[in-house]
């Protein structure tokens, strides 16, 4: 077990606020201004991997702002990258399921908790729709730390159990997403606990960058269009900072289009792109299977539809009708994926013209349709296993 508090070198950046720029106070999860946190881009010449490099996102080491803590990593990362084949030239799926919680939210709890022990923390406590707060008490657990998990109480029983089975306390809330995060707020502000969330811990999306490091690696190029299932963002986000950083680096000289995918149930950020609007616009919430990215107001829902615009992408919200047909088409070639996912790929699909699951229209999927052309990269985020 790894001792809390004594483990690694301070991180080397610290974050400051977005809305005001002060530095961030020591702990807190926000500025005193209310402003959400960030951390400064890294910029370096070269995405050499280290001489020695260790498994998975760590050979990036140089551009994560924390020294990997002994012990904690699971090998976080490098996740395969499958041609889809001659029906579907150009995509490729990133098998983000393959991951030891199943999810791709090892990729920024890793960073997340690493950060947390340089800073001596001792309690966590998180919430989420499933996957994060499986990914927040595995690491808690294999870092020692105590950690209390709130989920919505309609979160897949399966998730749930996964997080116990970790050993964190969970704690199911009646209400959607952000009655959960209300929950973790209070606790946090009641007992002086860790706020270790993937939502407002900018460390969260110093692992999730690598996600964009992995493709421009293993593409030897940028894509042409990356389609992102979109709730509080926190894979969006992080492929933005890692695409832009690698064009920082003269790396590449573009962006690729992100697509983000919301369900149409859920879908304050497609509505916002469609209307205009720079923030999260009120929308009606319904029940939806894609419970991953059900986030009715997206705390960095502003700063999701900056990225989108500035990487020339779009916002589209996708019905439910496809994450059955498509969650099927991907198992009949041994894919197994969580609904959110499915959803995902159900959008793929309907961008190329392969599945007649919805009918859309509109000016975003109009933009969707002609960025989709091109090469396109489709992250398969959670690993089917879970949604029972
Ligand atoms: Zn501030």
């Amino acid at each position: 077990v790894i001792k809390p508090g004594g483990t690694g070198q301070p991180p080397s950046v610290e974050p400051a606020c977005t809305a005001c720029g002060a530095a961030a106070a020591p702990g807190a999860w926000r500025c005193g201004c209310g402003g959400l946190l960030d951390l400064p881009e890294v910029s370096l010449p070269s995405l050499a991997p280290a001489v020695e490099a260790p498994a998975g996102m760590w050979r990036y080491r140089e551009w994560i702002p924390v020294d990997p803590v002994p012990g904690l990593s699971m090998g976080e990362g490098q996740t395969p990258l499958l041609a889809r084949g001659p029906d579907l030239p150009d995509v490729h799926v990133k098998l983000e399921f393959v991951s030891a919680t199943g999810s791709f939210k090892d990729r920024g709890a890793v960073v997340l908790v690493a950060a947390a022990l340089a800073r001596g923390a001792e309690r966590l406590v998180a919430d989420s729709s499933g996957n994060a707060g499986s990914a927040i008490a595995a690491y808690a657990a294999r870092a020692g730390l105590s950690c209390t998990v709130f989920v919505p109480e309609e979160a897949s029983v399966g998730k749930q159990a996964q997080i116990r089975a970790y050993g964190a306390r969970l704690e199911r809330v009646p209400g959607d997403r952000m009655a959960a995060a209300e929950r973790a707020i209070a606790e946090v502000e009641r007992t002086g606990s860790t706020y270790a969330s993937h939502v407002y811990d900018p460390f969260f999306l110093q692992g999730t960058k690598t996600f964009a490091f992995e493709i421009w690696e293993q593409l030897g190029a940028v894509p042409d269009a990356v389609v992102v299932p979109v709730g509080n963002g926190t894979l969006l986000l992080g492929a933005h900072r890692g695409f832009r950083e690698l064009r920082s680096a003269g790396l590449t000289d573009r962006l690729p289009a992100l697509i983000a995918v919301q369900s149409d149930r859920c879908a304050p950020l497609a509505k916002a792109f469609d209307v205009g609007s720079d923030a999260p616009v009120e929308v009606p919430v319904g029940p939806t299977l894609a419970e991953g990215i059900a986030v009715p107001r997206p705390v960095r829902g502003a700063q999701i539809l900056a990225a989108v615009r500035e990487s020339g992408g779009c916002v589209v919200g996708v019905p439910d009708s496809t994450i059955a047909p498509a969650g099927r088409e991907l198992a009949r070639r041994g894919l197994l994926v969580e609904p959110t996912a499915a959803l995902v790929w159900g959008a793929a699909l309907l961008l190329r013209g392969r599945s007649s699951a919805a009918r859309t229209s509109g000016e975003a999927w109009r933009t969707a349709r002609e960025l989709a052309a091109g090469r396109l990269i489709v992250p398969l985020c959670g690993s089917g296993l879970k949604a029972t």
